[in-house]
């Protein structure tokens, strides 16, 4: 579920089901204690829930002249960068892919909604290098089709004061090695889409820590849709391996 103030409509989280991508709305704290003081607040829960119907209809059309647009509407509603991606386009996109397994969405109609998705996603991050080293370094698990996931959160924790540095496409493991000691990174992190690539990454880390010693990075961690299924049986990691369910938990690990 994706949580937002009913009051301010910032965007407060995530929570279980973490497969469901519905609204819910919450309370923020400041709004919380303009409440206790007797401030008068009017709940509306409407202008979140009509932005995001704007951008699942607009991204259905892939139509990507009207990306700007809906970014200056959710700026005109006070969103951040990390309220847009986390609470708008990922649960777009996770709404999409349900849509596609469930046969209610053909291929090409889930590749106009993820591109117009990816274009929205461009005109909202900006490209910056960081000096090493680095909170987190997250890679991409050879087998997962979408790189979009791992930017989101990449995008997220830096609004969140992590340096994060996240790589969309699959890298041999020479170039994960060296990319692992130019950043320094505290964190390794693999993106896993499907069930299917978990086995892979614990290779990899397994691969990693042999090849660079205990020293660097200190943590390995999992995460992406395969964790997300709460009624599915979770994916086995390896022992020392944390899995990363919502940004709470990256922010907590930082
Ligand atoms: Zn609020």
């Amino acid at each position: 579920m994706i949580r937002w103030c009913a009051y301010c409509q910032s965007f407060l989280g995530e929570s279980r089901p973490y497969d469901n991508p519905a609204f819910t709305h919450g309370i923020c704290e400041p709004c919380g204690t303009k409440l206790e003081r007797g401030e008068s607040l009017k709940a509306d829960t409407e202008p979140v829930r009509a932005l995001f119907r704007r951008i699942i209809t607009s991204a259905k059309l892939g139509d990507e002249s009207t990306c700007a647009d809906v970014l200056v509407e959710a700026r005109a509603l006070g969103l951040r960068n990390d309220s847009i991606l986390v609470g708008m386009l990922q649960p777009a996109l996770y709404q999409a892919g349900l849509d596609w397994q469930g046969a209610r969405m053909s291929v090409a109609a889930e590749h106009r909604f993820t591109g117009w998705c990816e274009h929205t996603f461009g005109l909202l991050a900006q490209v910056r290098r960081r000096a090493a080293p680095i909170d987190m370094l997250i890679l991409q698990t050879p087998g997962n089709v979408h790189t979009v996931g791992p930017r989101f959160v990449a995008v997220a924790l830096e609004a969140r004061g992590m340096s994060v540095e996240a790589v969309g496409a699959v890298l041999r493991f020479d170039d994960m090695v060296g990319l692992v000691r130019k950043l320094e990174p505290r964190i390794v992190g693999f993106s896993c889409a499907l069930p299917g690539t978990v086995p892979v990454a614990m290779e990899l880390i397994a691969r990693l820590r042999a090849a660079l010693g205990p020293e660097l990075p200190n943590q390995y961690v999992v995460s992406g849709y395969a964790f997300r299924h709460d009624a599915a049986a979770q994916p086995r990691v390896s022992p020392g391996v944390e899995v990363m369910y919502d940004l709470e938990s990256f922010a907590a690990a930082a």
